[in-house]
């Protein structure tokens, strides 16, 4: 899990040097990236389309996440999973219509990270389905897609939220509990691995494997 690629800020944001030496170092060790689909059908039927794998994602939308993405693919084969707050399209710091559309068409895949990015765990069950299914259906219509995957804002839900993720037609959803995601989990409250400013790409090697 990333958030923004930029060299200043908190611990949360990563250089894209730092962030393109850990793509290049996954590549070189063969791993396959893998898009919501995919991720999703691993973990359904536990069948990987290689060894390794990976799913890298990126919260919130920030604009910087353009220049890191844009050529991705066709730099690296790799493909990542931009969870988009839906209402900051309007923002200066966050990624416009057009570069969604953009990263979209160069296997960057664009899903849910609800309308407002609000705490789920502190709302009503009505108002925490709105924001998940206000954010989904503003991307379904945005990009022609059926979004399948939403992260919670800041990591927060409670017992209702995942059944209300499914119930607003999301197979997947991440949150930011440390460690690999794995069914046992189950789909709608997986796991993820934080990846911090400055860590070593032995430490990066390590946290992909171990969580
Ligand atoms: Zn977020």
């Amino acid at each position: 899990m990333y958030h923004s690629i930029a060299a200043t800020g908190n611990s949360l944001n990563v250089p894209i040097e730092q962030f393109e030496e850990e793509i290049s170092y996954l590549k070189s060790h063969h791993y396959y990236f893998l898009s919501p689909h995919e991720a999703y059908a691993v973990l359904k039927t536990n069948k990987k389309p290689r060894k390794n794998i990976v799913w890298i994602t990126l919260d919130d939308g920030y604009k910087n996440n353009f220049d890191a993405l844009k050529n991705l693919y066709k730099n690296y084969h790799a493909k990542a999973t931009v969870f988009d707050i839906i209402n900051g399209q309007n923002g200066a710091s966050f990624l416009s219509t057009y570069q969604l559309k953009h990263l979209k068409n160069s296997h960057i895949a664009i899903q849910n990270h609800t309308f407002h990015h609000m705490d789920l765990d502190k709302m009503t069950e009505q108002k925490q389905s709105s924001e998940m299914i206000t954010g989904k259906d503003n991307l379904d219509t945005l990009l022609h897609q059926n979004t399948i995957a939403v992260a919670y804002p800041a990591g927060h839900y409670n017992q209702f939220t995942p059944r209300l993720a499914a119930k607003s037609g999301h197979k997947l959803a991440v949150t930011t509990n440390e460690g690999l995601a794995h069914k046992d989990t189950g789909l709608l409250s997986l796991n993820r691995v934080r990846v911090n400013k400055g860590i070593s790409l032995e430490e990066f090697g390590q946290i992909i494997i171990n969580g």
